[in-house]
């Protein structure tokens, strides 16, 4: 019974990532929730002999998580200590990692769990450097544009000099 469960919760995964709801990497987490529902869905229904209500369980009370970061700190959602940037040591002595944390306030993938003025410092330095400059896609359709541009450059040249040369005549 319990692989039915299993394959059940599997089933409703896949289609979440079918639906681009999930990313692959959220998979796992999500996986063990649902299925984690499921089997606590079947205990009600062993007992009861039919379907109960069950309000998922995930988040427990709906926190406000943009509270939590603010300019100079950011307060850890769990036990309240506010830090400049929440690190990984800190959220596992919750049990937690910077994916689960997120998954369990609803805080967006990309939102960092650092002050604003540390994210903000690290998007600068990140502009500042460039990295995808580095790419080699980047490069390469750069350098195509340069040889466009040369070749351009070149054919108003031709052009101009023939017109002098005809203006010479
Ligand atoms: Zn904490």
């Amino acid at each position: 019974m319990s692989q039915t469960l299993l394959e059940m919760a599997k089933d409703l995964v896949m289609a979440q990532i079918a639906a681009h709801r999930l990313s692959p990497d959220d998979m796992h987490t999500v996986l063990q929730q649902t299925y984690a529902s499921l089997k606590a869905l079947q205990a009600q229904e062993d007992v009861n002999g039919s379907v109960a209500v069950v309000t998922p369980e995930t988040p427990p009370e709906r926190v406000n998580w943009r509270k939590s970061i603010t300019k100079q700190r950011v307060t850890c959602l769990e036990c309240g200590a506010s830090f400049k940037q929440l690190s990984v040591r800190h959220l596992k002595e919750h049990a937690l990692d910077g994916r689960s944390y997120r998954i369990k306030y609803g805080i967006p993938r990309v939102q960092s769990l650092a002050a604003k003025e540390i994210t903000a410092r690290r998007k600068e330095i990140v502009q500042r450097s460039r990295p995808w400059e580095k790419a080699p896609t980047f490069v390469k359709a750069q350098e195509e544009r340069k040889r466009e541009q040369t070749a351009v450059a070149q054919r108003k040249k031709t052009t101009r000099a023939k017109a002098s040369g005809n203006n010479r005549r």
